[in-house]
């Protein structure tokens, strides 16, 4: 059974984020939930995938190997937890470069519909900051905010925007609802 692809951002999300960055693995630390929530989509046939802005690399704050060590990490407590974190696409510009993959831009969402070979209609996009919701937009997938990290100013950025998001508290909850969604369908 496969319920498609799902899309997640990082920090804010999966784990606690931090503004001094996380810079090392055990800097990482996971939102309560968050890797059973991994695990729970993982067993009801979804693929999940992880896309998110690591300008610490451009700002030169951590380097590749440190990142790398990090998503080794989270895939490793996901794994033991019984699921499977599937492709890990990052931004590694600062935020002056310009980039085209840099959230809110398209361009890692994209990555992903290639790497996966599929469209991204439909396919939930699950993050904390409006920058996650306006990649979703623009990559024409389902934005989904989480109102852990940022998401609670991001739901009033939003709401002074006049626009609604689809929302839930934390990962755990948008997992409960997608595979529920899956399942009646
Ligand atoms: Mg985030
Ligand atoms: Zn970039």
């Amino acid at each position: 059974m496969s319920g498609g692809l799902v899309i997640l951002d990082r920090d804010g999300v999966i784990n606690r984020d931090s503004e001094a960055f996380v810079k090392t693995p055990d800097e990482w630390e996971p939102i309560e939930g968050s890797l059973k929530a991994i695990t729970d989509l993982s067993s009801a046939g979804f693929d999940i995938a992880v896309a998110s802005n690591q300008s610490g690399i451009g700002r030169k704050i951590i380097d590749r190997p440190s990142l790398e060590a990090i998503h080794n990490k989270m895939r490793r407590l996901v794994r033991e937890s019984g699921g499977d974190i599937g492709k890990i696409v990052y931004c590694p510009h600062h935020p002056e470069d310009g980039c085209d993959c840099r959230k809110p831009a398209p361009g890692l969402l994209h990555k992903l519909s290639r790497f996966y070979g599929v469209s991204l209609e439909g396919v939930p996009v699950i993050g904390d900051s409006l920058r996650d919701i306006d990649a979703a937009v623009a990559a024409e997938a389902r934005p989904i905010l989480v109102l852990t990290g940022n998401g609670q100013k991001t739901e009033r950025e939003l709401e002074q925007q006049g626009r609604t998001v689809e929302t839930f508290v934390d990962l755990a909850a948008a997992a409960s609802a997608l595979i529920a969604e899956s399942r009646s369908n």
